[in-house]
């Protein structure tokens, strides 16, 4: 790595100023990419509007003229001759180039057309004419103190050293795709002759980005597979088969295909990697009851972790139900276990004598021993950050992991988040399942909602009312649940029983209500977004939120997934003060995939990476988004060349990227 210093004219105070941008040596300072490129070409002045920025070259005829216009203006006109006409030029407060403006000089004006008045006024002046064709100027971001120029003048100046840059693209990939040079490529990002190169060079890099990108993932995915100390156990088909043949429905396609795809996973001898994707409704949860049972038929414990403690109890009672016949003990562990209960549970789970354990984070907060754990399962997976992912991965003997999600990730984006990770989707809803009917309400409109409330409350069916706060906070046009209850009360006391849900209740009350619900003793539950997700009532056929505006897209989908969950015509009321095309987009669709990728291209990636932000992962030129298709390409690259880099291991050409491989796993 070289000192910026060896480049001449980079002295301590230059070498500070860079430092300011994040270049602390050479190779930071080529890595360092123009965000934009300037075009500098002769303008055609016949073609051009009043207004319009011009760049122009020409002769100066003439002896140019200062103007005073008061003390602190000044200004230079001119006339130049640009061979098919005479212009005048305006110059502002640059009294300083008056010398250097001689007759018969040669420039070039950079600046705005004032067509009317036949003159430039300009923002920039350079000596000497244009060169034939287009010169591209590349711009960087920069410091005060350090110019475009003097930046561009330092990078090109190294350009022209001896020096060497680090390769990670095969040759052979080179030659396939005719790249550039990886050397070359850089020239031409920070010196592009034309426009041509430069896309070319622009390529070369974002390739090359990409291709580190999905060979990290691949090196990952092997790692995984390549695990010794993975599971694999016997998996009992006929016992299966007759557990799911007792459930009061049969499984859609869909489900039938995760349940194969995850036995599989669990048979063969790798660490099971899945993630299994599905829309809110679309039965994951009895997908993961049938795992654990194979699991547990195999001699093997469970985990199942949930992000709410709401969900934890609800799915700890379906356990007891659906496991009822089976010799499986189960328990539950939460925030609210008592201490002597989780003493109990911990012994429990170290000398093997549960089977499944329920819980929420407090299943990986506390140094649990488990006797042989061999499957981990996490609902909701995107509620969980990365990291306690990877905690939960180390636990026992490299245990299998499926994550569950209903918040889908866009097509485009699926392959490169979750790229180290199998997906299975499931996209068909149990039958006589009715789309839930979304309709957005003004405030105003209040009257018509509660009318329509009161449709579903005389047919005995359940209601949500969600509000974005718990009480007051003085911001009126807020609402809030303290509130609501006590319209409601007003609205419905006589024909119906409210209860009240939200984050600030002890739980032994959220389980009080919770459960008064399930069992019809509460018609309309009001609460927060406790509720968003995994909750399962398949009584309730309607969902009001309140200040709808004030979610984003996929919560406002996850929330609506509340009802729809029988064969109840459900429905799903937004109100809000104005309509916003974004809410219109719940009324159109149910597809939470069109959904997230709405969500996604308004609100921009940063969401989604969460943590791994683009540059962190390598991209710096290349944006998934826009270089998909490329991306496609160096993914089937990338799958074909890790074979021949593991047989190849001593090749000098392929140190540099077996060394970038190597980081990674110092990050796992
Ligand atoms: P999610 O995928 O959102 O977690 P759940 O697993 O909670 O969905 O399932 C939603 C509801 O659908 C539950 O009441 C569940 O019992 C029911 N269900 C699941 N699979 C089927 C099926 N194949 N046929 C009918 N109902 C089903
Ligand atoms: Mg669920």
């Amino acid at each position: 790595m070289l000192e910026l210093e060896t480049i001449e004219g980079i002295g301590p105070k230059t070498k500070e100023l860079m430092n300011k941008l994040g270049i602390h040596n050479c190779e930071e300072l080529l890595n360092y990419y123009p965000y934009r490129y300037d075009i500098i070409k002769k303008s055609d002045v016949q073609n051009l509007n009043n207004g319009d920025r011009i760049i122009i070259d020409g002769i100066i005829e003439g002896q140019p003229t200062i103007i005073y216009i008061n003390k602190s203006l000044k200004k230079i006109i001119f006339r130049i001759n640009t061979k098919t006409n005479i212009l005048n030029v305006t110059l502002y407060n640059r009294i300083y180039l008056y010398q250097d403006l001689k007759s018969g000089k040669e420039v070039t004006i950079i600046g705005k057309y004032d067509k009317l008045k036949n003159t430039v006024v300009a923002a920039n002046i350079r000596f000497g004419l244009l060169p034939p064709g287009a010169k591209i100027e590349p711009i960087y971001y920069t410091t005060n103190g350090l110019s475009v120029k003097q930046l561009s003048k330092f990078i090109i100046s190294f350009l022209h050293m001896d020096y060497d840059v680090i390769n990670f693209v095969p040759h052979y990939l080179e030659e396939r795709y005719n790249f550039l040079t990886k050397k070359e490529a850089i020239y031409n990002i920070h010196n592009p002759s034309d426009i041509l190169r430069l896309k070319k060079a622009r390529q070369r890099i974002k390739y090359e980005e990409l291709f580190m990108y999905m060979l990290k993932i691949n090196y990952l995915k092997a790692k995984i597979e390549d695990d010794e100390k993975a599971i694999s156990r016997k998996i009992d088909y006929e016992k299966i088969d007759k557990f799911i043949s007792r459930l009061p429905f049969s499984l859609t396609v869909d489900q039938e295909r995760a349940v194969k795809e995850i036995l599989g996973d669990l048979e063969a001898k790798k660490r099971m990697n899945r993630l299994l994707q599905g829309d809110v409704g679309s039965g994951k949860t009895i997908v993961a009851f049938i795992s654990i049972y194979a699991n547990f038929l195999a001699k093997y414990q469970s985990a199942l972790m949930v992000p709410t403690e709401i969900l934890a109890r609800q799915h700890y009672e379906e356990a007891l139900k659906i496991f009822e016949k089976t010799k499986m003990t189960i328990r539950l562990l939460t925030s609210s276990t008592s201490i002597k209960e989780k003493k109990e549970i911990y012994a429990s789970l170290e000398n093997g004598d549960i089977d499944l354990i329920i819980g929420t984070q407090s299943l990986i907060q506390e140094k649990i021993k488990y006797k042989k754990l061999g499957l981990v399962i996490t609902d909701e997976q995107h509620r969980f950050g990365v990291n306690q992912r990877n905690i939960f991965k180390e636990k026992g003997n490299s245990p299998d992991v499926l994550s569950m999600s209903a918040t889908p990730i866009p097509r485009t984006y699926a392959l490169t988040i979750y790229g180290d990770t199998d997906v299975t989707s499931i996209k068909s809803k149990p039958s006589g399942r009715k789309e839930v009917i979304t309709y957005f309400k003004k405030e105003k409109e209040i009257t018509e909602v509660l009318e329509l409330m009161k449709k579903e409350i005389d047919q005995g069916h359940q209601i949500y009312v969600v509000a974005p706060m718990i009480e007051d906070d003085d911001s009126e046009a807020i609402e809030n649940v303290i509130d609501l209850k006590e319209k409601m009360n007003k609205a419905f006391g006589k024909i119906a029983k409210i209860g009240v849900i939200h984050g600030k209740l002890d739980n032994k009350e959220k389980t009080k209500v919770m459960s008064q619900f399930e069992n019809r003793k509460i018609n309309i539950l009001i609460s927060t977004t406790v509720i968003e997700v995994g909750v399962n009532v398949p009584n309730a056929s309607m969902i009001v939120i309140f200040n709808a505006n004030m979610f984003g897209l996929s919560t406002l989908h996850q929330l609506r997934g509340r009802v729809g969950r029988s064969d109840l015509q459900s429905y799903c009321i937004l109100v809000a003060r104005d309509s916003q095309e974004r809410l219109r987009l719940l009324e159109r669709t149910n597809d939470g995939f069109e959904i997230s990728e709405y969500d996604f291209q308004t609100r921009g990636e940063g969401d989604l990476f969460g943590q791994r932000q683009s540059g962190e992962i390598g991209l710096v030129m290349a944006n998934i988004r826009k270089d998909y298709k490329m991306l496609l390409k160096a993914k089937e690259d990338a799958d074909e060349f890790i074979g021949t880099l593991f047989t190849f291991k001593t090749n000098p050409e392929y140190f540099p990227i077996l060394n970038e491989l190597q980081k990674i796993e110092n990050l796992e």
